[in-house]
């Protein structure tokens, strides 16, 4: 059998209970070296077999998982499900009738807000979060470039985009933010050496440069950051819901 388990964006511990209790009892684990946490896997039993995909390719990722016995561990980092690469590994897990399933993780798109204290979605300003990349070696489908994503205002989350500054700020402009709309990037979300940089669409390239930072990062653009909203409607004292009479019924 073999998990499919996020890993977290770092911090040993925002792994999940139910992927911790994996990786105890796993007889092999293949994690993602490049970003998972080595820390996690002090976790694994003696005896264990441990591979760092980092060093592999996709074939060699299956033949380990073919050649193994008892329970085998993908270590992904964050939730897999957002540029994990986990879906063609799936397909041939198919073919070849090997089971498994998937055990989520915390994004680090979720431990940079929690590290920016932000909210993504406020009333007034932004009732939609869109995940993204800016199109690097792997191509983006046509109608899903930066500059068409810009337009909708919408709070954006960038992953693998951190060596791209100049590019994202560009595309930004020309899809339609201004040069001063808020921009925060995150480093290596909850790790010890976590990094946050406030700048503007603007001022990204030169701020990011500074800071030397060119990967790990998260950009996160948009007014959730920095603007006026309005208050929820769900704890508004006059609007009523399913567990609690609005105060004003008049
Ligand atoms: N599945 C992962 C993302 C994998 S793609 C997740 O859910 O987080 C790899 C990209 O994720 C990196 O280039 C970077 O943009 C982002 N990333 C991963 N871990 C990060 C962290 N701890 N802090 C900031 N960005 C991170």
């Amino acid at each position: 059998m073999v998990h499919f388990v996020g890993a977290g964006p770092g911090a040993v511990d925002l792994i999940t209970v139910r992927g911790m209790e994996l990786l105890k009892k796993a007889d092999v684990v293949i994690y993602a070296g490049s970003l998972v946490n080595p820390a996690l896997l002090e976790y694994v039993k003696p005896g264990c077999g441990i591979y760092n995909s980092a060093y592999m390719d996709l074939e060699e990722v299956i033949e380990v998982i073919k050649n193994s016995k008892g329970e085998v561990i993908r270590l992904h980092t964050g939730d897999p499900s957002l540029f994990g690469a986990v879906k063609e590994q799936m397909d041939i897990l198919d073919k070849e009738g090997i089971e498994y399933d998937v055990v989520p993780g915390v994004s680090s798109m979720f431990a940079a807000a929690a590290a920016l204290k932000a909210e993504y979605t406020l009333p007034g300003l932004s009732q939609s979060v869109i995940i993204t990349r800016a199109e690097g070696r792997t191509k983006v489908p046509k109608g899903q470039e930066l500059s068409s994503m810009a337009a909708h205002n919408a709070t954006l989350v960038l992953f693998l985009s951190s060596g791209m500054a100049g590019k994202v700020s560009d595309e930004l402009q020309e899809g339609g933010y201004s040069k001063d709309t808020a921009v925060a990037v995150v480093y290596k979300a909850s790790w010890p050496e976590e990094q946050i940089i406030r700048t503007t669409v603007g001022s990204l390239k030169e701020d990011m440069e500074s800071a030397g930072i060119f990967k790990t990062a998260l950009i996160i653009v948009g007014d959730v950051l920095d603007h006026e909203y309005e208050y929820s409607k769900l704890y508004d004292k006059n609007f009523t819901t399913g567990y609690r009479a609005g105060k004003d019924r008049s």
